[in-house]
């Protein structure tokens, strides 16, 4: 992927979580909202006829207002759908529509379209509820990693992916080695010694079925986790039986009480921590960067108006933004031509601004006002900036917040701005 191309992901998964917040945050007084994945390959005509036959099957509603508001939602949808040409955009499109709770009675009709999702929408999806349907979304954008999996005891193995947030088992073995009672007539010794060897062979086809799989993706490999009952998984470790670059990047032992394809979904789960740490790695690596360069170094910038100039001029390498920062910025131009700027809660209405230069008043109504985060990323696009968003889970990412106004920047050269 070119860096641009990787600047124009990271802005559009902005805009959909963006998106995927609000309607997150809506509720429908009854089972009235609408949402929909269309697959790429699926024809808008096919479509367009599920909406005309849940709309009329929606004449059976027994409550007045829910029925009003299913069918205004599938009309709704149906005009967006008469923007499409036979087919929706590359990997598909996710339309959402109802009338959602606006408080004291009142509702307010919302309607939503996601073109393009980052990943392809596998499947048509019709879900009508008194939530919008965002999940399968959320899973797409979620920080995508690719991991491999082993869990094994003396008597079976699965090997699959981690793939984002999705298991996927593929390979799974299963030993001769026999159990510890022994047969009447062997020797307590040679059955001791059987046995080993049948352990030890069973660990190498464990071993060379996850090397069969990995190895040949160990560049992108984030990394790999191993579960299952001690001492199993301690014994196939220490035994180095794993190729040696897999043996580096395992993350971890587990303990997983089965070792069938479900111990797989087990692992991730014990692996959960060390997961979310893997997540966070980036951002905390940026961060520990930023706070040597203020204490020893110039190479750093934070705050809206720093950052943004230092974008300007195209000195920032990183910017860093939180996650959690929702704030709109105000530009606010007087008569005789001064811009000035302010940040402003997302929630608040935009209050009336004097110019500190000339003392003119500027109307909130003639003040434009943009989401902050849009404001810079599309300034980082146009200079060729990297975005990341650092979390608030840990220390220093909370910090950017609370401290440093949620904005920040990594510089290419010191700026003294
Ligand atoms: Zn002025």
């Amino acid at each position: 992927m070119s860096e641009q191309e990787q600047e124009q992901t990271d802005k559009q998964k902005y805009e959909f979580r963006k998106v995927i917040e609000e309607l997150k945050g809506y509720d429908g007084s009854g089972t009235q909202l609408v949402s929909i994945y269309v697959p790429e390959d699926k024809l808008v005509s096919d479509v367009v006829a599920h909406v005309t036959q849940e709309h009329s099957e929606a004449s059976n509603i027994k409550s007045k207002d829910t029925r009003t508001n299913v069918q205004d939602a599938l009309t709704s949808i149906k005009d967006r759908l008469r923007y499409y040409d036979t087919h929706p955009p590359k990997n598909g499109t996710v339309l959402f529509s109802g009338a959602v709770d606006a408080g004291g009675g009142q509702t307010d009709m919302v309607t939503e379209v996601l073109d393009s999702p980052p990943e392809p929408i596998q499947s048509f999806r019709y879900h009508c509820d008194s939530h919008f349907l965002t999940e399968p979304l959320e899973n797409m954008l979620a920080d995508s990693g690719l991991f491999g999996l082993i869990v094994l005891d003396r008597r079976e193995a699965n090997v699959g992916w981690l793939k984002g947030k999705r298991v996927e088992p593929v390979k799974s073995a299963s030993s001769l080695v026999p159990g510890k009672q022994r047969k009447g007539g062997q020797s307590a010794q040679r059955f001791a010694r059987l046995r080993l060897e049948a352990i030890d062979n069973f660990y190498q086809e464990v071993a060379g079925m996850a090397n069969d799989l990995f190895v040949s993706r160990r560049h992108e490999l984030d990394g790999v986790l191993v579960g299952g009952p001690s001492p199993t998984k301690d014994e196939f470790l220490d035994g180095d039986y794993l190729h040696h670059e897999l043996q580096d990047s395992v993350l971890g032992k587990f303990d997983v009480a089965y070792t069938d394809e479900s111990g797989l979904y087990d692992l991730v789960d014990a692996a959960s921590e060390v997961l979310a740490e893997r997540e966070m790695l980036e951002d905390k690596q940026a961060m520990e960067q930023f706070f040597k360069e203020l204490h020893d170094g110039n190479e750093a910038t934070y705050g809206f108006e720093p950052t943004r100039e230092n974008l300007i001029m195209g000195a920032v390498d990183q910017l860093l933004i939180s996650e959690d920062l929702r704030q709109d910025v105000v530009t606010y131009t007087c008569e005789n031509g001064h811009d000035e700027r302010e940040m402003l809660d997302r929630r608040k209405s935009t209050p009336d601004h004097e110019c500190s230069r000339c003392g003119a008043t500027v109307d909130a109504d003639e003040a434009e006002r943009e989401d902050a985060i849009d404001h810079l990323m599309d300034i980082a696009d146009q200079r060729g900036t990297e975005t990341l968003f650092i979390s608030t889970d840990f220390e220093k990412g909370d910090q950017l917040l609370s401290a440093f106004g949620g904005v920040a920047g990594l510089l290419r050269y010191s700026t003294g701005v």
